[in-house]
């Protein structure tokens, strides 16, 4: 049954110490086509035991041959693993869009996007250096940027490629040994990286994959006392938990935990520039993005003619299995279809002014119809909570600061665009808005993996991506020397 996904690994092993073994409890989970419902195979269900095993793998590869590994090998190593990925993008695609239900050409992207992260994050590897400091008569201080030591990585189901580039690939550069968990319903590109990886030359143990529940492995991972520093993206509610559960070991971690993220469209924006950022922001993946754009703010003097563009807009979209290459597939689980749904049934006093087509959908798949909403109240549920699913809403606004309380009114702070051609205004507002990343007349153009990512509020701390990622995963030491 695996074989129509093309694997060259057993999906049913984990990778410690760089060998493919049967998790200690030798038990599986079910592996599930979101596009058709179907069981495809099985996967892993790691336990505290297969976590335990790769975090002393992690320390041995600490203590041994990666430990030692110099900056510029590190790069050259993120170097060659590119090189694999590249030659694999179509296999990987095809693997990630059978696994949760992304239409291959998005998948294909978010391949490419995880060699442009090794490359980014192998040229920065021998980049990165301490200070010295400027002290009394007699000394020499200087400071060393140090790994932390063994990372854990929770990646969540929705993009495990680009999160993996983003997270391993910068820690790694950075010279920690990596614990991953990826997500139950998406460990097959997880697996098939750290195949890749140990294919490039990666000494064993320096990347360990524990597939399994989130409520098992990952617990047991962020649980761990000897594990130095946690990257987690997903929910808030696990955020928390995760963030309650390093805190007991004092141990840092980056939280990324999604967003509500507004475009504000003022009477002045281009709107044939805007449009398709207003619509494929908001139903990229499904929707299942952290970084939707799930707000569509309009400018009253301008609401009948944005509503009325991206209802057409909407009205096109196809909806189907991930291999037919539509606009828009499956959700990843039944389970997130209900969540969607329910929303859905949430709006029902709304104004819905369009929705897109189910084209040659199977019965069983995880299929939700992309929604748009217009006139929508900002404390309205819809446009509060985070949905992750092709649902947008458009919320009217009569002045700028009108615009920014409603952009600045959830609670959370991951992204905010603006469009308009009035540069002070520009200026003004990316001051104001409360994200961590405010795009001026586009919405995360060019996939952004030299630009700093992270959130403010509930969307959580830290920073990912860019050169901003590598201070994250390291600790600075300060060496003072009296030398008289
Ligand atoms: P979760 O936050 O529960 O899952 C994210 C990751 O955390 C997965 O790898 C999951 O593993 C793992 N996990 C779950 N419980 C724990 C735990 N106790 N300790 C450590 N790790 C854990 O999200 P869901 O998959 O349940 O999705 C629910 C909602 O979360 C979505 O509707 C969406 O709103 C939000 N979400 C946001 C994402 C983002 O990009 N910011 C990504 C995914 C979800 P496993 O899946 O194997 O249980």
């Amino acid at each position: 049954m695996t074989q129509k996904l093309d694997l060259w690994f057993d999906p049913a092993k984990c990778l410690i110490a760089g060998q493919w073994v049967d998790p200690a409890g030798g038990e599986g989970l079910p592996l599930n086509d979101p596009s058709t419902g179907a069981r495809i195979g099985s996967i892993a269900r790691g336990r505290t035991a297969d976590i335990d095993a790769a975090v002393a793998a992690a320390e041995a590869a600490m203590a041994g041959e990666w430990g030692k590994t110099a900056a510029a090998e590190r790069g050259r190593f993120l170097f060659r693993l590119r090189e694999l990925v590249l030659d694999k993008v179509e296999q990987l695609a095809r693997i990630e869009a059978i696994d949760v239900g992304k239409p291959l050409k998005q998948a294909r992207a978010d391949a490419v996007a995880l060699a442009r992260y090794l490359e980014f994050y192998g040229g920065a590897a021998d980049k990165l250096h301490g200070q010295t400091i400027p002290y009394l008569d007699g000394y020499t201080v200087y400071t060393l940027r140090e790994p932390h030591g063994v990372t854990g990585h929770i990646v969540p189901w929705n993009y495990p490629m680009q999160i993996i580039g983003r997270s391993v690939g910068a820690a790694l550069a950075t010279g920690n040994a990596c614990v991953l968990k990826p997500a139950e319903d998406a460990c097959l590109t997880a697996l098939a990286f750290a195949d890749l990886a140990r294919q490039a030359g990666l000494p064993d143990g320096a990347l360990n994959v524990v597939p399994g529940l989130g409520s098992e492995a990952g617990a047991a991972l962020t649980a761990h006392p000897r594990v130095h520093h946690i990257s987690f993206t997903g929910s808030v509610a696990t955020g928390v938990h995760v963030q309650t559960a390093a805190a007991k070991n004092v141990v840092p971690v980056t939280l990324e935990l999604g967003g509500k993220s507004p475009q504000l469209v003022f009477e002045d924006a281009d709107l044939e520039a805007a449009l398709p950022f207003l619509v494929n922001a908001g139903i990229q993946n499904a929707g299942q993005t952290c970084s939707a754009s799930s707000r569509i703010l309009v400018q009253r003097s301008r609401l009948d003619e944005v509503t009325e563009l991206m209802a057409k807009r909407y009205g096109a979209l196809r909806v189907g299995p991930a291999l037919s290459d539509l606009d828009v597939g499956p959700l990843i689980s039944a389970k997130q279809q209900g969540i969607v749904s329910s929303f859905l049934d949430r709006g029902a006093d709304l104004d819905k002014v369009a929705e897109g087509v189910l084209h040659e959908a199977p019965e069983g798949g995880n299929y939700v119809r992309p929604t748009l909403f217009a006139g929508v109240a900002p404390d309205h549920v819809l446009a509060r909570d985070e949905i992750f699913g092709p649902v947008q809403v458009i919320i009217p606004f009569d002045d700028e600061d009108e615009a920014v309380a409603i952009a600045n009114g959830t609670d959370y702070g991951l992204v905010a665009s603006l469009w308009t051609r009035d540069g002070a205004r520009q200026m003004r507002l990316a001051r104001k808005i409360r994200t961590g990343q405010v795009f001026i007349n586009n919405y995360g153009a060019g996939g952004g993996v030299e630009l700093p990512f992270g959130g403010m509020g509930k969307s959580g701390h830290g920073r990912e991506k860019g050169f901003e990622a590598l201070y994250g995963f390291t600790t600075l030491k300060t060496v003072a020397a009296f030398h008289g």
